[in-house]
């Protein structure tokens, strides 16, 4: 065994990983990164399939990155946020608030003013939760502010992010260290109990028969807590893709509506885009957003929702609420903030809740949070050099052919039997391994599907990681055509050598 593969199994306690599993065998240690590859210490190549975690946006050792990174380097690598401001940082943050309110983005008429740093999605969410928690006391909308999530959801490991969380197998044990949050079905349409869809080779929204029962049930949830006289503070989503409950791609017109429904309660609206954030979603996906609206507005109440989800035409946006038309109260950011580079993240907010903590220092308004490297000047250095490439002409167009190629290749997995569902959200996608198409009966977690499948994978050198039965594909925004084709054929090579036998003897 590698020296460093040794020392790892020595000393190292690995994210989200059975270690009982990974002390039996040789990890794979990575030395180097290039583009949309990742290299081993024994010089063994893997393509980077899900970006690294779903941080990685313009591949790997990127020139403009890494130059950013040494220029900024010169002058100083971190000083404190608390008490003193910095160059890259001030930058920054005035990019990300033109980035956050594009002219088109409807919904409420309050942009998004003020950048709050933080390190990762999950303190970016915290920053958002404590926030909207004491903007609703603050402001007489409540004195127990409550808040509403979606099933299936995941917002971060830190207490307050779990509080949100609503997976069983992660959060389950930490019930009784967390507050209550309450829950409302997400739009699952696959497996969603009011779709009334046989399964077809495509994907479940697409041919959904439905009248929009998901929707209802928000309302529904709303109105309660209403009669209960302490309506919802805020509601919390991930915009138009939920991923570690499955990559549950939303369809068209959700967002849009619940968004709707939260605002004619008055409670605010949470964006996490810790995932969605950076393009990942690709550009908005149809000529306007009021053209959606009015395709929207016509199908409700229809019993049959035809849609496709391929994107008409391409405008760059780079954050997933836009593409309804959404306009949220906190957006949080991270992962590709940086181009996937260093961990820094953001928590975007409106004017109305900043004023709402300012005062005389004697009032204690003040936000009493922060972390030792808020605002830090290499992450901000790293991701004003993101910044620039994703808004650069050539990105755009990248990104929108490597979407369509995604598209294309992932048509071919429709003659596998054991996929059931595949959901692309722009540069996104998730498979669901099932026994059969056609009974939708999935494999049973102790299974073990899909990590067998994504082993698989990385014996052919492709790199992922499942979230339960999906196989999820995140590729880099550099893939080329022939990386992207790798991925998908062995994806395919690695579901016929796991589970095809296993299907036909259950
Ligand atoms: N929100 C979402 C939507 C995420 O996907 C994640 C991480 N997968 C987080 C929050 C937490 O981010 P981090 O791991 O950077 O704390």
């Amino acid at each position: 065994m590698h020296k460093l593969a040794q020392l790892d199994q020595r000393y190292i306690w690995h994210p989200f990983t059975q270690m009982q599993e990974w002390l039996q065998r040789e990890p794979i240690v990575i030395a180097e990164g290039r583009g949309a590859v990742l290299r081993d210490v024994s010089g063994r190549e893997y393509l980077d399939a899900n970006s690294s975690i779903w941080t990685n946006l313009h591949g790997h050792n990127h020139p403009t990155i890494n130059a950013a990174i040494r220029q900024q380097l010169k002058k100083i690598a971190h000083s404190s946020a608390l008490g003193l401001a910095n160059e890259p940082a001030s930058l920054l943050a005035e990019k990300l608030v033109q980035a956050a309110n594009p002219s088109r983005a409807g919904g409420t008429p309050a942009p998004l003013t003020k950048v709050f740093f933080s390190d990762d999605g999950s303190t970016a969410m915290e920053v958002a939760l404590k926030l909207a928690y004491e903007y609703a006391r603050r402001t007489g909308r409540s004195k127990h502010p409550r808040f509403l999530s979606l099933q299936g959801a995941y917002h971060g490991d830190t207490v307050g992010a779990v509080s949100l969380g609503h997976i069983d197998l992660f959060h389950n044990a930490y019930r009784g260290l967390v507050f209550k949050t309450d829950t409302v079905a997400s739009p699952y349409c696959y497996r969603c109990p009011f779709n009334r869809a046989k399964p077809e080779r495509g994907d479940a929204r697409d041919y959904r028969k439905c009248h929009w029962e998901c929707v209802g049930l928000v309302a529904k949830k709303f109105e309660t807590q209403k009669r209960k006289g302490n309506p919802y503070a805020a509601m919390v989503v991930e915009p138009l893709v939920q991923g570690a409950a499955g990559m549950i791609a939303q369809p068209q017109g959700w967002l849009r509506q619940v968004a709707e429904i939260a605002r004619s309660h008055g409670a605010q609206l949470i964006a996490d885009e810790v995932l969605t954030g950076f393009g990942r979603v690709g550009g908005v996906p149809c000529g306007s957003v009021g053209a959606w609206e009015r395709e929207e507005r016509q199908s409700v109440g229809a019993s049959t929702l035809p849609r496709s989800h391929a994107p008409r035409s391409y405008a760059p946006t780079l954050f997933a609420c836009h593409h309804e038309g959404v306009q949220p109260d906190f957006l949080a950011l991270a992962k590709g903030m940086t181009g996937g580079y260093l961990p820094m993240a953001a928590t975007l907010t409106t004017q109305a809740v900043f004023d709402a903590f300012l005062g005389d220092y004697a009032e204690f308004k003040t936000f009493f949070h922060g972390h030792s490297f808020t605002a830090n000047q290499l992450g901000s250095a790293a991701a004003l050099a993101s910044l620039e490439i994703l808004q650069s002409p050539a990105s755009i167009s990248a990104r929108h052919k490597l979407e369509q190629t995604l598209r294309q290749e992932l048509q071919t997995l429709w003659s596998v039997p054991q996929v059931g569902d595949i959901r692309q959200v722009g540069l996104v996608a998730g498979v669901e391994l099932v026994r059969d198409w056609r009974t939708r009966a999935p494999f049973d977690l102790c299974e073990r599907a899909g990590i067998r499948v994504c082993e698989a994978m990385a014996r052919r050198g492709v790199l992922t990681r499942p979230i339960g039965n999906v196989v999820v594909l995140m590729p880099p925004y550099c893939t080329t055509q022939e990386q992207m084709g790798r991925m998908i054929a062995v994806l395919h090579e690695a579901i016929r050598e796991t589970l095809t036998s296993q299907a036909r003897s259950s």
